[in-house]
């Protein structure tokens, strides 16, 4: 039920219109606040269904889910909590607790640790795997409690343009239990901080409990969701999760066109003022919000005419997070009592596209029942690898399909000592490449989380708007580096904060239950 929802016609409905480009999470949320504050909000998406990259799909009776693992922050006591409930996430749905975050297998020393939200037993496991780490590990567990006490999301609830000179005060006193943490060693990225400790086998999980890039203090980040039960898993799907943003937007009143392609923002005497779709139409709205892919943005659609020295050195010199290819099997197997999410680091490394690899994640959907038939599972697993060389055999196509299933034959062969049997317990195969990300979200070069969450990064102030650019705002995963469903949803929150400010209007929310 709608609690402190409005009806549109009671809306003080201004004058003023939205249109927001891309139906990813950020826009569909840029969408609801503006709806909740009474702008006209119209989302144009590319696509023929919303959710960016938080996409599944059907393929014969298997649902691939192709997105979000987790959510974050899905119980009472986090602050994104509230958000959810206002963006009706939870409407009609429940997220079941993730209580194993990965298990790891390491193929070189046989040992296999699994990262479960059980502290005691985690600190237990991890020195059992490296005695001669024990003092290091007493520190990172030390680190995951400061976590567990530190609600990272909670500094995001006022936008950086509105938080004023006391703001970054105000955010020092909100890390104060975790500030040690946040800098020094723990500010190191994941691999130069895993060569502190002596165990091989332990830098070699550390490294990859998240993503190599990412600072080491994200991990106790991580861990610490874990422990306090803060991480939900999408059962139904992020098809479903997605489905549930589009059922708030359109109760709100908000309208979606999709295979909407915008093609250039259009912009007068340096305002935006409209849109020129694909197919040669024109849209007119008093603010223009982007949620899609910031260099098409902002290179593109703006022809780059408005960007600092930091923005050009941004898109010009750093790292985006590398692309996915995705290979989901249907597997003839129920996979009871595996954890949702298992890394395999690999004796011998293989190679995918230009990377070699030393190790990969596998994601088994066995905690919902519609993924796949009854008996039957959809077994994922994930490589990073490289844009320019899948996108240069695209011209060459059964080049192309030839590496796919080339891919596809030695990460089951890779399977085989681990899962006895299941090549030919598999059914069906789906392989996604970065080309089939770029199709379905335009994202520059297959990325499927924006900027790589290195510690500069992640440290950065990211402003939603471009010098010298009225009426245009920034939305997504762009615009909060390494993206995530919380920080996406915030910065749709946030824009609609600042332009109800501008406006002189008190921003306010409704919540959905
Ligand atoms: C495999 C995977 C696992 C993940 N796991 C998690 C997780 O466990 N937890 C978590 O919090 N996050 C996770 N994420 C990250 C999270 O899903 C993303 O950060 C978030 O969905 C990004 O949303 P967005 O709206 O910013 O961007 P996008 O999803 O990229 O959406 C942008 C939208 O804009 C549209 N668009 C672009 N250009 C145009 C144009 N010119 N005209 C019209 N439309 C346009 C696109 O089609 C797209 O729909 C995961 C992501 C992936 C891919």
């Amino acid at each position: 039920m709608f609690a402190g929802a409005r009806s549109e016609s009671e809306f003080n409905v201004s004058e003023k219109s939205i249109i927001i480009i891309g139906a990813g999470l950020a826009g569909l949320a840029t969408g609801c606040y503006a709806r909740m504050n009474g702008y006209r909000a119209t989302i144009l998406e590319h696509h023929s269904d919303p959710g960016g990259v938080a996409k599944a799909w059907k393929h014969d009776d298997y649902l691939i889910d192709g997105g979000i693992h987790y959510l974050m922050g899905h119980r009472p006591g986090a602050a994104c909590y509230e958000i959810y409930r206002e963006l009706g996430v939870f409407h009609n749905r429940t997220y079941p607790d993730l209580t194993n975050y990965c298990d790891f297998t390491d193929e070189i020393s046989g040992q296999r640790v699994s990262f479960v939200n059980d502290l005691e037993k985690l600190s237990r496991d991890l020195k059992a795997l490296a005695p001669e780490d024990a003092a290091a590990i007493d520190d990172f567990m030390a680190g995951v409690r400061s976590f567990q006490r530190t609600d990272m999301f909670g500094m995001m609830e006022t936008p950086v343009e509105l938080a004023g000179v006391f703001g970054p005060l105000k955010q020092l006193w909100h890390l104060r239990r975790s500030l040690r943490y946040l800098g020094g060693a723990y500010n190191l990225p994941n691999k130069e901080f895993s060569e502190r400790f002596k165990n091989p086998a332990l830098r070699r999980l550390l490294t990859h409990l998240f993503l190599p890039e990412v600072p080491m203090w994200f991990n106790l980040l991580m861990l610490s969701l874990l422990a306090n039960r803060q991480m939900g898993l999408l059962a139904r799907s992020c098809h479903d999760f997605v489905d549930s943003l589009v059922e708030r937007f359109n109760g709100l009143g908000g309208e979606i066109c999709y295979n909407s392609t915008v093609k250039e923002i259009i912009v007068e005497n340096n305002r935006a003022v409209g849109v020129r779709l694909e197919n040669g139409t024109e849209r007119r709205a008093d603010v223009i919000v982007s949620a899609g892919d910031g260099t098409n943005t902002i290179f593109k659609l703006l022809g780059g005419r408005y960007v600092s020295n930091a923005i050009q050195d941004r898109y010009k010199n750093w790292k985006q997070l590398r692309p996915l290819v995705t290979l989901s099997f249907g597997v003839r197997r129920d996979f009871a009592g595996e954890s949702p999410l298992r890394f395999l680091l690999l004796k011998e490394k293989m190679t995918v596209g230009n990377e070699t690899i030393d190790g990969f994640p596998i994601r088994i959907f066995n905690y919902g029942d519609k993924f796949a038939p009854a008996g039957r599972t959809v077994f994922q697993v994930l490589f990073i690898t490289d844009w320019k060389y899948w996108k240069d055999l695209l011209q060459d196509r059964p080049r192309y399909e030839a590496e796919k299933k080339r891919v596809c034959a030695e990460a089951l062969a890779r399977l085989e000592p681990h899962y006895p049997g299941i090549t030919s317990q598999v059914e069906l195969t789906d392989i996604a490449t970065p080309h089939t990300t770029w199709r379905f979200t335009l994202n520059n070069e297959g990325a499927f989380m924006g900027w790589a969450p290195t510690p500069k990064a992640l440290r950065t102030i990211f402003r939603k708007t471009l010098p010298g650019l009225e009426n245009f705002y920034m939305a997504g995963q762009w615009v909060v580096p390494g993206g995530g469903v919380p920080p996406c949803f915030y910065s749709g929150r946030h824009v609609i904060q600042i332009l109800c400010k501008r406006d002189g209007k008190k921003f306010s929310t409704s919540v959905l239950d």
